[in-house]
């Protein structure tokens, strides 16, 4: 049986780093003859630094910032590589009855599941994470674990906190209760991405993008892929796991990849280009609409059960002022949610685009690379030849331009009229 550290697909340092951090809070855990207290929170994280570099009682004023085990990580690495499947794998590995991380025992699997009682997941659904959900989480994390191991904080898109939201999480990163891990997944430890203070408390965990043959192996093995569907999907999701399976798994995923790759033989004139970036843009929106459409259905329909269950009695007016302040709130809460898959698709649109460039370019220079699109390997090889080498490049940085500039929030319609007039003028 696959322990809970077998879907971290092609990160063998990251896991060997991530197995003795587990081993490390277990022997904390063993070693612990009394319940922790609210006030012994420096103890017991010099507890586990010595527990992990071996040191015993005599080092204990020395905090080794290498210790096997600390109260605060950031996963840091491209989107795809395995962020949160690192993080909820050490949530499951510290909650683990059994050892570090099983995979089969109630800990390891109501963790993987969403359900411990002492793991809270923060994924954002909009374009950020605000203060008062962050300050709400830290209070709940300081409490004593109800399992007696630990409180685990997993945030993903750590990037994604405003400002407020940051000080708050750095407060409780500063002075950690005595059985809280916060786990944060980020993109890369630059100041835009995480702010230097809570860096600079926080051990960094660095994922590689994965090899597509580390990807497609893992396609076979877990989602049961035919070994050479699990490698064009591997390849074609240019290392990103997640979009692997959906490419082997979900025909709606592959026409989408199918409709973005022709794009560049449509470019034939000025009326064309802008064609071509309606349509991107339209199918990312209708994309993003089915993603977001079942749970933003489930979700009002929920709160207006809730808020009809009010009746017509005293202090029913002000119950209708609140009610429609929620309807309002959860409209707010999923116009984000919809913005945020909107430009996830649109992102995955592009990222697709570039390889189709980078294939073109990869050719003109004859370099001995594998093409990142094999089913479209022909139509880039006649556009190396048409363009050369600068120009595929041209058209490959307009392609990452365009991104810039839409995590720069220029209006995506606007970013992607511009690539495809570039697309097509070169
Ligand atoms: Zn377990």
């Amino acid at each position: 049986m696959p322990d809970v550290f077998a879907d971290l697909v092609g990160q063998d340092d990251a896991v060997d780093t991530l197995r003795r951090a587990a081993a490390a809070a277990a022997a904390v855990l063993r070693a612990a003859a009394v319940p922790p207290t609210t006030d012994a929170a420096g103890d017991e994280w010099d507890a586990l630094a010595e527990e992990a570099d071996g040191t015993g009682a005599e080092a204990a004023a020395v905090v080794d910032p290498g210790a096997g085990m600390t109260h605060a990580w950031i996963f840091t690495g491209p989107p795809g590589s395995g962020r949160s499947v690192a993080a909820r794998a050490l949530a499951a590995a510290l909650q683990c009855v059994r050892g570090t991380g099983c995979g089969e025992c109630p800990g390891c699997h109501t963790t993987l599941a969403g359900t411990h009682a002492d793991v809270r997941m923060v994924v954002p659904e909009g374009l950020s994470i605000g203060v008062n959900e962050m300050r709400a989480l830290v209070l709940r994390a300081a409490s004593t674990p109800s399992g007696g191991r630990w409180q685990v904080v997993v945030i993903e898109d750590a990037d994604r906190l405003t400002e407020a939201a940051g000080n708050a999480l750095l407060k409780a990163i500063e002075e950690p209760p005595p059985r809280t891990v916060f786990l944060l997944c980020a993109p890369s430890t630059h100041p835009d991405d995480i702010s230097v203070t809570i860096r600079s408390r926080c051990r960094i965990v660095p994922l590689g993008q994965p090899a597509p043959d580390a990807v497609a192996e893992v396609l076979v093995r877990r989602d049961g892929v035919a070994p050479d569907a699990a490698r064009w999907a591997a390849a074609a999701a240019q290392g990103h796991v997640g979009r692997a399976r959906r490419l082997a798994r979900d025909p709606e995923a592959r026409k989408r990849r199918e409709a973005v790759l022709a794009v560049p033989r449509r470019l034939t004139g000025v009326g064309a280009a802008f064609d071509a970036a309606s349509a991107l843009i339209e199918a990312a929106e209708a994309e993003a609409e089915a993603s977001v459409a079942e749970a933003d259905a489930a979700e009002r329909a929920a709160l207006e059960t809730a808020l009809g269950a009010g009746g017509t009695g005293r202090g029913a007016a002000g119950a209708i002022r609140g009610a429609a302040g929620q309807l309002k709130d959860l409209e707010k809460r999923q116009k984000s949610r919809a913005t945020r898959a909107q430009r996830d698709a649109l992102d995955r649109a592009l990222v697709d685009l570039a390889g189709f460039y980078r294939d073109a370019l990869t050719m003109a220079l004859r370099a001995p690379v594998a093409p990142v699109h094999t089913d479209t390997a022909a139509l880039a090889g006649a556009g190396a030849q048409k363009w050369d080498a600068e120009g595929a490049l041209r058209r490959l940085e307009a392609v990452l331009e365009c991104r810039a500039a839409i995590e720069a929030n220029v209006k995506p319609r606007i970013a992607v009229e511009a690539m495809m007039l570039s697309l097509w003028k070169g």
